[in-house]
């Protein structure tokens, strides 16, 4: 071998190794996941209960405490503090099964979440009730709202928006006796105009369809998080899906 061609094969590995290095270290900012449902329903967006004690149990093995959107607020606004390797869990929609299910796996787990209900949906079939809503909430969950109808919000007047935002958080306030302070658009879509009518009606912050992960001084109004569908290739796809989020977050994206 020559030894120009010796070296540029030592060039390639040594890049090679800087950029599985790069890859590997810990990027910075929290994950969010997104669920829906958990149950055995042959659908997208539900995840099976085992694949979900796996997902818990895999967090909890690995050192991961699960911590509230107040809590990554805070801390992306510069103040608070969080846990070594904080995780925030989310619910889509407000399906029952995270009451029945997910909730007593959590609680195995020493997970905690927010689930984000569509108020219009309360107490129809398959979805949560007022009782098991209440209940959830005296059991550590946090309420959120997903507004009142599941409307692109991106679709619709800001008058309209105003209305879905803060009927959906009176009502669920009323109902939990709690303050709701966080919103996930429907969809994942939102618009900047949003910002300002959603800190009006008294939120906090609210999740967007966006793949990262969060870091500190970012807008609180376009969380970023980790959509957790059905599992086609177990664990090892929900640990890609970790690795992905943590690849853009090191982009910038
Ligand atoms: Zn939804």
């Amino acid at each position: 071998m020559s030894k120009r061609r010796k070296c540029g094969y030592f060039l390639i590995t040594v890049l090679l190794i800087l950029v599985i290095a790069w890859l590997a270290w810990p990027a910075k900012g929290v994950p969010v996941l997104a669920y829906h449902q958990v149950s055995y329903d042959d659908d997208l967006y539900s995840v099976s209960p085992d694949d979900f004690e796996r997902q818990m149990d895999y967090l909890a093995s690995q050192g991961y405490s699960a911590v509230t959107l107040e809590d990554l607020t805070q801390y992306m606004a510069g103040s608070g503090q969080l846990p070594d390797k904080p995780v925030v869990i989310t619910f889509d929609d407000g399906y029952q099964d995270n009451y029945t299910t997910a909730l007593p796996i959590m609680e195995k787990y020493g997970m905690r979440s927010t689930v984000f209900v569509i108020t219009d949906k309360i107490g129809q079939p398959g979805y949560l009730s007022w009782q098991e809503i209440r209940d959830m909430r005296r059991r550590g969950t946090d309420i959120g709202s997903h507004t009142v109808g599941h409307v692109v919000m991106s679709d619709i007047s800001l008058d309209e928006c105003q209305k879905e935002v803060t009927v959906s958080k009176q009502l669920l306030e009323q109902g939990t006796g709690q303050l709701v302070k966080y919103l996930a658009y429907p969809y994942g879509k939102f618009d900047i105009a949003m910002f300002d009518i959603l800190r009006q009606a008294g939120y906090k912050g609210a999740c967007a369809g966006i793949t990262g992960l969060n870091k500190l001084g970012e807008n609180p109004f376009r969380i970023k998080r980790i959509g957790i569908p059905r599992s086609r290739a177990g664990l090892l796809e929900f640990k890609l899906r970790l690795f992905r989020a943590s690849v853009y977050s090191k982009i910038g994206r």
